[in-house]
């Protein structure tokens, strides 16, 4: 390609990109496919020579896109949104043109400069201190597990760089979380080898939160039987139901043992940023290492996720190993980041995340995030007003959990609590499964302590109220007719 060609096909694909957002209400979000169909529209040998670019863009919209789920659509309400803003969606084009590689100051300065720039502004918003050590990483699954082997190292007093952890006289650690905690904590005691026998699940209460008194019993017991603790993992913004920890007295309990406060804010720690809700949420700063997702709540595309630890050098201590031929020159204050996690080859994830938060401005974020709680806000009143239907688990973030509860079933005398029980799940499995092949919305699940629930996550920077509005009413349809003719 010459630099012609490049320009001619770059401003397609950018004039497709906008058709595309253009278009997307009219799209369904997905569209249930046969998994042999999908696979065989799109296999083929690879091309001896070249194709026409032409025919890869036409196979890439009609072949390829119909087959996705639309993240970027604004009835998307599963999991957590990651919903792309446009600034973010060109940050992404230059990052692919510039190539950099920033694992070290000397491979990449000013990819390094911004990056430490974008944490500093992330911290503040997240209300964790701006002098933390941190960096960029890919998702939150993987800055838990960063931060657990950098709380490992502190939990063992011998040098494990060395040793390892096992060995005569080791002991067994052990971490320590909430039963509502992200299954990342469960296959980062896999990867560290603790084992998932070693993940103590602390009970929540009626709210979801982890119980403090039940975590500060948990340690003193294992620490009379001979067990070490790694780490507490507390969770801001639970996966299930948003729900957020206790922090402060989850933090008193941690130093009273002298033990380490990872905090799981993945969903919830940016929503400090929202007005509506800074005053109520907790204080991240009493984590020893915070994890906060801007891919999940600021509109920066897949992927960017930022881990701070509070304890200088921690992660340094555990992860930085420089053999020869990446030793490099130190002139002046300067950070190579590959010193703060496994991960050697870096991308400019930072410039994403600085194009996003410039264009929009500390309060045009701040007034997305609120308009997300204040949209879920409104459909929790439309919801508890409507004799059908429950949301039992509240959450101060834009999550609601919703359960589908008919009088035809909860009130029929010939039907034990149990058999409701499995009656209403099973309905409500099948809502879900009808609302999302219908490709108005797409929705996830969670079961709470009183069975099946739709859950609804609002956060796409597109998503309007009658967005909302119309998933509701469509919602409430498919319940109806599903009661009414259940489809097996
Ligand atoms: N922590 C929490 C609380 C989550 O909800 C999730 C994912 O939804 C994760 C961690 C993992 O995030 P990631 O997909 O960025 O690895």
């Amino acid at each position: 390609w010459d630099p012609e060609i490049f320009e001619k096909h770059g401003r397609e694909v950018i004039s497709q990109i906008r058709g595309h957002f253009e278009k997307i209400r009219d799209v369904p979000v997905a569209v249930p496919r046969d998994p042999a169909e999908l696979k065989s529209a799109v296999a083929a040998d690879p091309p001896e020579t070249g194709e026409l670019f032409e025919r890869v863009l036409a196979d890439t919209w009609e072949k390829v896109v119909p087959g996705l789920v639309q993240w970027n659509h604004p009835s998307f309400h599963a999991y957590f949104p990651t919903s792309a803003s446009l600034p973010g969606v060109l940050a992404e084009t230059l990052t692919a043109a510039l190539n950099v590689n920033s694992m070290l100051w000397q491979t990449s300065p000013a990819a390094t400069a911004l990056e430490l720039v974008v944490l500093r502004w992330l911290a503040a918003m997240a209300g964790y201190p701006q002098d933390a050590d941190g960096l960029l990483v890919t998702g939150a699954s993987l800055a838990n597990l960063y931060a657990l082997a950098a709380a490992r190292d502190h939990a063992l007093d011998f040098d494990v760089r060395e040793r390892g952890t096992g060995g005569p006289g080791a002991p067994t650690l052990r971490i320590y979380t909430s039963d509502q905690a992200h299954s990342s904590v469960d296959k980062a005691a896999i990867t560290l080898g603790t084992g998932l026998a070693n993940v103590v699940r602390v009970p929540s209460d009626e709210q979801y939160r982890m119980r403090p008194d039940l975590l500060d019993e948990a340690i003193r017991r294992d620490l009379a039987a001979g067990f070490r603790p790694l780490a507490v993992v507390a969770t801001v913004g639970t996966t299930a139901v948003g729900a957020a920890d206790p922090l402060e007295r989850v933090a008193e309990v941690c130093a009273g043992h002298g033990v380490w406060l990872h905090v799981d804010a993945a969903y919830g720690g940016l929503y400090r940023l929202a007005p509506s809700l800074a005053s109520t949420l907790e204080d991240l700063s009493v984590g020893d290492s915070v994890v906060v997702n801007p891919q999940k709540t600021l509109f920066v595309p897949l992927d960017s996720t930022a881990l701070f630890c509070r304890r200088p050098g921690a992660l340094a201590r555990t992860f930085r190993l420089v053999p020869e031929y990446l030793t490099s020159a130190h002139d002046g204050d300067t950070t190579d980041l590959m010193d703060l996690s496994p991960q050697l080859g870096r991308g400019f994830r930072a410039l994403k995340v600085w194009w996003v938060i410039r264009t929009f401005g500390r309060a045009g974020l701040a007034a997305r995030l609120d308009a997300s709680v204040a949209l879920a806000r409104r459909l929790r009143e439309r919801v508890d007003r409507h004799p059908d239907w429950t949301c039992p688990a509240p959450s101060a973030y834009p999550l609601v959990c919703l359960r589908y509860t008919p009088e035809a079933v909860t009130a029929d005398p010939r039907l034990s609590e149990g058999r409701k029980r499995e009656i209403t799940d099973a309905l409500n499995a099948r809502i879900l499964r009808r609302v999302n092949a219908s490709g108005t919305a797409f929705l996830s699940h969670a079961v709470l302590r009183d069975g099946y629930v739709l859950r609804l996550s609002i956060g796409n920077i597109r998503t309007v109220g009658e967005d909302v509005e119309r998933v509701w009413r469509e919602l409430d349809r498919i319940a109806a007719a599903e009661l009414a003719e259940p489809t097996g």
